[in-house]
């Protein structure tokens, strides 16, 4: 047996999650059984833990977007008992049970060999998080942007994909905006190397105009919402808004100025389903670049027993860098 925090639907439609043994006879399909030894917090798995945005359709379920482990049984060519292996996506988590367990059993396909000099520790300090930031980075290059375009900023900047991308983009030569609702965490943007921190209050608060000063080349949003409205209309001519969360809201409020005066681009970034070589490259790419001693202050570790809490921090914004998950009691 294996211990998982199972998330159950009672009868009033309530849910709740527990920790418990579960047979490993329980375990879905799949051709790769993975002992796994770290899993990640990121804000999808909060909406997961607490039954919200009609992700998890099925009951019991166990949560867990990303995760790292070694290779426990194989019926897949690709993959040996023993092998370090890291899975982010693929709707891991909210249709297929997930990293929030000492075992899981997934699709060969889904997986990821982890780069040699990356330890599963390491893989779940970037998870999903980082591999998006880095997916975004690529992207505002493959528009052409570089660290000569002007300065990049950075929303939702204290959380996963916000503080990772700030890290990165300082080892390749930006010059980093990080805007943050929480001013508090202003030492540690700076820490990541951000040149200077907007405080989103401040930012929200200026008058709306239809196009406003430019001031950012380029852009990583994590929060959509007003946030992504505003920042579109002070992107400079030609820049690129990397579009990748809702932290602040689906909706978008702005007009065409910013596409059709200032030829700027909104890019769209998803990590969920990317195909296999892109994450192998993105992969390779944040094992050469991350600084983890750099990025140590900003990682958490809880236990199975303590997720159900951090769920309801995470959604109200209330967790600063990466939260890592042990599973083994
Ligand atoms: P996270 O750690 O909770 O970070 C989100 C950050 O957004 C918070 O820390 C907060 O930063 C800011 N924020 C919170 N409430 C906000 C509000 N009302 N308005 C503006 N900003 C707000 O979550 P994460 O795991 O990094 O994920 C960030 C977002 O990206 C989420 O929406 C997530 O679903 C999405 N995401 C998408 C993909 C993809 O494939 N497209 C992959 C991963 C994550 P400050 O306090 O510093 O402002």
């Amino acid at each position: 047996s294996f211990r998982a925090l199972l998330t159950e639907k009672a009868d009033d439609g309530s849910i709740s999650s527990s920790v418990q043994a579960l047979d490993d006879a329980r375990l879905p399909e799949g051709d790769v059984t993975v002992d796994i030894e770290w899993a990640g917090l990121n804000y999808k798995d909060g909406l997961c833990l607490t039954g919200q945005g009609g992700l998890v359709r099925n009951y019991p379920h166990v949560a867990g977007i990303d995760f790292a482990g070694k290779v426990r049984d194989s019926q897949d060519y690709r993959y040996r008992v023993g092998d370090a292996v890291v899975l982010t996506g693929w709707r891991v988590g909210e249709t297929h049970w997930g990293g929030y367990a000492e075992r899981a059993r997934v699709k060969a396909d889904w997986l990821v060999p982890l780069p040699g000099t990356l330890t599963t520790r390491d893989a779940m300090v970037i998870g999903t998080a980082g591999l998006t930031a880095m997916l975004a980075i690529n992207r505002l290059e493959a528009e052409g942007i570089t660290p000569a375009s002007g300065e990049i900023l950075v929303t939702g900047a204290a959380g996963g994909v916000g503080s990772i991308a700030v890290a990165l983009l300082k080892r390749l030569g930006y010059t980093v905006a990080a805007l943050s609702g929480r001013p508090e965490h202003a030492d540690m943007l700076t820490a990541l190397g951000a040149a200077s921190v907007v405080d989103r209050a401040e930012f929200l608060g200026q008058p709306d105009k239809p196009l406003e000063s430019a001031r950012f080349a380029a852009a990583i949003d994590s929060a959509g919402g007003d946030v992504l409205g505003k920042l579109l209309r002070q992107i400079a001519y030609g820049g690129v808004v990397a579009s990748l969360g809702n932290a602040g809201g689906i909706g978008l409020n702005t007009n065409v100025l910013p596409f059709i005066l200032r030829g700027v681009t909104l890019a769209g970034i998803d990590s969920v389903m990317q195909p296999f070589d892109a994450r192998m490259a993105a992969w390779s790419r944040l094992a050469g670049l991350f600084d983890f001693n750099a990025y140590a202050e900003n990682v958490a570790e809880i236990g199975l027993e303590g997720l159900p809490e951090k769920a309801e921090q995470i959604l109200r914004g209330q967790v600063r860098g990466r939260v890592l998950v042990r599973p083994a009691g």
